[in-house]
């Protein structure tokens, strides 16, 4: 066995209905450290029961209106107290995500586990600006009346989060889901359950939430999952995975025709223009592209190189490439760690030689890293180039540390090629002319657009996809919106019966 960050909880528990229990036949299934192969812990291998409890205990608390009658300013003040005790677990978490997700431990404690709390605490401040009454403009046909909307908490939510961003991307949902006032179910991915379980067990430890608001089952996607979107007591899935896993929970969904928001994969285009800054563009190529070993949705994966600069850019490139020091994720000096199974790193490899023979140079790494030993799911930063734009590598999410390169010289050609894709979750631009870069962001068929920058999400501002990187946002105000639905009432206002002619289209 590894260190295990807490010995006393190798065997997890979930987390159902205030209580934490093994799963409905106490199988568990094994969590590894993909920077050793080395099991961290057991985790229970929930099913469709502990979902069906789970779900049960949401929707009690839920009808009960202990979480959602309270008011804003109530429910939010409860996060910012939580929020203040999850803060303190930080360096906790960021050890376990570089265990358990192989996040490096400079990203786990930069990244990880300090927006995973401010992402929290966020939510529940922009929730404070999110109106529940609105009033309509007076309406007086076909005679008078006072029209308002009403904001409404959902009901009960299911969150279901891949393996990338344990941490954070449960928070994308859990925190709007709490902040307007619903239940959450939340499943994380089998390869990194445990975070998500601590959260919940610090969010215990305060007893600030009424029982049952907060939930989390453990296991595979297609048991516990699968009864999440299809288990006609929860109202709205927020899904984040790969595309073709969201294309199965629209499917699954609609028989009850639920709420359904899906993140999705990417295969953003960056774009460096001939008047770039090099020492900017360059390093920022390379964060946007090798960052968490390229495991992220919105890597910049599909470079496209001006060609008056394309000679001095990619040799800058590929030498820092070259140099970024993979190894175990725990280990402070490491920049690039591991992915995050045996799996994913075989599938990686084969794309790699399939980009080969389909035609593209290996001009930096190409396999395996050097020095890491056997064990480990350690690939080299890897840039291809000669790419063509058909091709696998150019056209499909690869999800690790892989970036291919193509030239352009033709502003409105090289638009045209970015947009050319199914994904249409993020772009970049880098160039020194603002105003024209802005220009092309607005060209851009993509959720999200950075002009001289990579990766800097922020809590205020929407993140989602076009085409089938996803539909609905999270994040921001647009993100809590997604958790709530809106009723109209109709006040009338005392209109005598001679004056509602409208009733006589029947009665008259
Ligand atoms: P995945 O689609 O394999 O799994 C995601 C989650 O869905 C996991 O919890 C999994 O157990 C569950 N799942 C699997 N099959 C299911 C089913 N039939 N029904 C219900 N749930 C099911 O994704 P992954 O490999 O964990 O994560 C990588 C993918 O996530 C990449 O494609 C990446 O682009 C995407 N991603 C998108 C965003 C975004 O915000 N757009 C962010 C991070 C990751």
């Amino acid at each position: 066995m590894a260190t295990i960050v807490r010995p006393e909880l190798a065997t997890y528990q979930q987390y159902i209905d205030g209580e934490w229990t093994a799963s409905q036949d106490g199988a568990t299934f094994e969590v590894e450290n993909p920077s050793t192969e080395e099991v961290v812990a057991l985790a229970p291998a929930g099913g469709r029961d502990d979902v069906r409890r789970a779900v049960a205990a949401a929707r009690r608390s839920f009808e009960s209106g202990e979480w959602r009658n309270k008011t804003q300013l109530q429910r939010s003040r409860i996060m910012f107290e939580i929020a203040e005790h999850l803060a303190e677990r930080s360096t906790e978490w960021a050890l376990l995500e570089a265990q358990t997700a192989g996040a490096t431990i400079r990203k786990a404690s930069v990244v990880d586990a300090p927006i995973a709390v401010e992402t929290f605490r966020s939510m529940a401040e922009q929730a404070l600006q999110i109106p529940w009454y609105e009033p309509l403009p007076w309406i007086d046909i076909p005679h008078v009346s006072w029209n308002f909307v009403q904001r409404e908490a959902i009901g009960v939510c299911a969150g279901i989060v891949p393996f990338n961003y344990p941490l954070i991307i449960a928070m994308w949902k859990l925190a709007p889901a709490l902040a307007m006032g619903n239940s959450i179910v939340l499943k994380p991915s089998p390869s990194t359950p445990l975070t998500l379980l601590e959260v919940a067990r610090a969010i215990d430890e305060t007893g600030l939430l009424p029982r049952g608001v907060l939930n989390v089952v453990t296991g595979p996607g297609n048991d516990v999952g699968e009864e999440l979107v299809t288990n006609p007591e929860v109202d709205k899935v927020a899904f984040t995975g790969s595309t073709a896993v969201g294309r199965r929970i629209l499917e699954m969904a609609a028989p009850t025709i639920k709420k359904v928001t899906l993140e999705l994969g990417g295969k953003s285009a960056n774009i460096v223009c001939a008047d770039a800054d090099l020492d900017i563009a360059v390093d920022g190529t390379l964060f946007g592209s090798f960052f968490h070993q390229g495991q992220m949705c919105e890597s910049g994966t599909r470079l496209f190189v001006h060609d008056d600069i394309y000679d001095a850019f990619m040799e800058r490139l590929v030498d820092t490439a070259a140099k970024l020091r993979v190894g175990d994720a725990s280990d402070y000096d490491t920049q690039v760690g591991p992915v995050i199974s045996r799996r994913q790193y075989d599938t990686i490899l084969s794309a790699i030689d399939r980009a080969q023979r389909e035609g593209a140079t290996v001009l930096a790494g190409g396999g395996r890293a050097d020095g890491v030993g056997d064990r480990g799911h350690f690939i080299q930063p890897t840039v291809l180039t000669d790419v063509a734009a058909t091709s696998h590598v150019a056209t499909e999410e690869v999800f690790g540390p892989v970036l291919a390169v193509q030239r352009w010289n033709d502003p409105g050609e090289v638009i045209r090629r970015a947009n050319s894709s199914i994904y249409g979750l993020a772009g970049g631009i880098w160039s020194r002319d603002t105003r024209t870069a802005i220009e092309m962001a607005k060209q851009l068929r993509t959720g999200t657009v950075w002009i001289n920058d990579w990766h800097l999400l922020n809590p205020l501002a929407p993140f989602g996809g076009y085409k089938q990187s996803g539909t609905g946002r999270e994040l921001g105000t647009y993100g809590l919106r997604e958790y709530t639905q809106v009723k109209h009432i109709h006040v009338d206002q005392n209109v005598p019966r001679r004056d509602r002619y409208f009733y006589d289209v029947i009665l008259g």
